[in-house]
C-alpha cells in the first residue's frame, strides 16, 4: 500500500528522528518536558499536518503519511512527543469543521508549530461518560462564558489553542446540547493547573485546565451550537484508528528490541531465545504483529476510501491497546532484570504503553461501543 514516495519519505523522517529527536529523548524525560522549539523544528520540516493543503501550510500529503510519522517517531523512541494527537486527531476538527475565517488563523500555525493543540473532553467526574460533562458555555451578547474544568488533557501546558467540549444548552441532557468552542492561550478566565506527573509518557505534557467566567467569542465555536457531541463520535474514528496503529508501532518495536536481547543473552550455555517456552513465546508475539497488522493495514484503507469502520476501529482500538500491554510484560520477562532497569529502553516502552488501552476510549468502552451495534446490549 505504500508508494516508492511514501518509502522515501520514511527514510527521510526516520533519520530526522534518529538525528534531531532520538539522542534528546533521556533529558526530555528526565526533566518531564519536551521543549517548545522541538514543534518548531518539526513543523518547518513539514513534519506537523502534512495532510492540509498547502494554503494553510501543508503538503497536502495523504493519510499514509500520517501514518509513517505516528510509526517512526514511536520506534524512535519519541512515543512521548504528541504531535500525531495534534496533526491527526486535533487539527481536522478545525479544518473540517472551522469556517474560513477559523481556517485562516489556526491552521498555518499549527502545520509551522507555531500554535500547539489541545483538545478537552474529560473532567475530574468525567470519563468514559462524556453525556455527564459538567463544563458549560453561557451565552452572553457576542460572547460565551465558559465554567468548568478538564483534566488529563495532553499538550494542555505548551497548548496554544484548545479545543474544549461544553455544554451550551443547560437543559438538554445526555449527549444532547455540547459544544466545541475554541480557547485561545492568555484568554482571561483560562487557567493551565500544574503539569501532571505520570507513570509513562512522562516528557508528554498532562495538565489540568480551569476556565472561570472564561468569556470568548461566539467566533471561536466550531461547527453548529449543540452538535459537539455528533462532531466527537464522528472524529472519533481517526483517533482511534491512530492509537492502534500507535499500539501496533510499540508492539512492533518490543518484539524487535527483545528478539536481538534473548539472541545475545545466554544462560546454561545458550541464547535465552532457543529454549523451547521463550522461543513459543516469541512466535505467539510475532503471530499477534502479523495479524494485527494485516487488520490495521485493511483499516487504514477502508478509512482513506472514507469508509464508516466505527466498530472494526474500535474492536482494533481495544485489542491492540491489549495486545501491546500483554506483549510489553512479556517482553521485559524475557530481558529479566535488565528489562526493569532504565538504561533499557523496554523499560521505557512498557511504561509509555499502558495508557494506550485507556484514552481516546478504553478497552471496555471499546467493547461496549461494539456490542450495542451488535445489537447484544
Ligand atoms: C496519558 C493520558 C492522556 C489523555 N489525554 C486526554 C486529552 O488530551 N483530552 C481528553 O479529553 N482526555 C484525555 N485523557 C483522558 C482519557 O480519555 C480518559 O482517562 C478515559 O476516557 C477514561 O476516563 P476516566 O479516566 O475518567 O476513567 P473512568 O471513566 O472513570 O473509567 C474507570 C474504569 O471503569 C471502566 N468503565 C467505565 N464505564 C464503564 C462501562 N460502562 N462498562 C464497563 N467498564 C466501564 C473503564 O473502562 C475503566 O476501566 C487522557 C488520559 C491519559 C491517561
Amino acid at each position: 500500500m505504500y508508494s516508492e514516495e511514501h518509502n522515501v519519505f520514511r527514510e527521510a523522517f526516520r533519520n530526522f528522528v534518529k538525528k534531531e529527536l532520538s539522542p534528546h529523548v533521556d533529558e526530555w524525560e528526565a526533566n518531564g518536558a519536551i521543549p517548545r522549539d522541538v514543534w518548531k523544528k518539526m513543523g518547518a520540516e513539514w513534519y506537523l499536518c502534512p495532510w492540509l493543503p498547502e494554503e494553510f501550510g501543508g503538503s497536502e500529503a495523504d493519510f499514509l503519511y500520517s501514518v509513517i510519522i505516528a510509526e517512526e517517531l514511536i520506534k524512535g523512541g519519541a512515543v512521548s512527543l504528541m504531535t500525531p494527537l495534534h496533526s491527526d486527531i486535533i487539527a481536522p476538527y478545525i479544518s473540517h469543521l472551522g469556517n474560513a475565517e477559523q481556517k485562516i488563523k489556526w491552521l498555518p500555525g499549527s502545520a509551522s508549530g507555531d500554535i500547539v493543540l489541545a483538545v478537552a473532553m474529560t473532567e475530574p467526574d468525567t470519563g468514559s461518560d462524556l453525556a455527564g460533562m459538567r463544563t458549560h458555555a453561557e451565552r452572553d451578547g457576542d460572547d460565551y462564558v465558559i465554567n468548568g474544568a478538564k483534566t488529563f488533557i495532553t499538550n494542555g501546558i505548551h497548548a496554544d489553542l484548545v479545543i474544549v467540549a461544553c455544554r451550551t444548552d443547560k437543559d438538554a441532557k445526555g449527549t444532547k446540547g455540547l459544544s466545541l468552542i475554541c480557547v485561545e492561550r492568555d484568554t482571561p478566565g483560562f487557567t493551565k493547573g500544574k503539569k501532571l506527573e505520570k507513570m509513562g509518557l512522562c516528557a508528554s505534557d498532562t495538565a489540568e485546565l480551569f476556565f472561570d467566567d472564561c468569556r470568548v467569542p461566539v467566533a471561536n465555536l466550531l461547527g453548529e451550537e449543540n452538535r459537539g457531541f455528533y462532531y466527537l463520535m464522528e472524529y472519533l474514528q481517526q483517533e482511534r484508528l491512530m492509537c492502534s496503529l500507535q499500539s501496533l508501532a510499540m508492539a512492533e518495536k518490543m518484539l524487535e528490541l527483545t528478539l536481538a536481547y534473548t539472541k545475545e543473552r545466554k544462560q546454561f550455555g545458550k541464547p535465552i531465545c532457543s529454549f523451547q517456552h521463550n522461543a513459543f513465546k516469541i512466535v505467539e508475539m510475532m503471530t499477534d504483529i502479523k495479524l494485527g497488522r494485516a487488520f490495521i493495514d485493511n483499516l487504514i484503507l477502508k478509512h482513506m476510501r472514507n469508509e464508516n469502520v466505527v466498530d472494526e476501529v474500535s474492536m482494533a482500538k481495544a485489542w491492540t491497546g491489549e495486545m501491546a500491554n500483554k506483549m510489553a510484560y512479556q517482553c521485559v520477562q524475557l530481558h529479566g532484570g535488565y528489562g526493569f532497569m532504565d538504561e533499557y529502553p523496554i523499560s521505557r516502552y512498557y511504561r509509555d504503553v499502558r495508557p494506550f488501552s485507556i484514552f481516546a476510549g478504553t478497552t471496555e468502552i471499546m467493547k461496549q461501543i461494539v456490542a450495542k451495534n451488535m445489537g447484544l446490549m
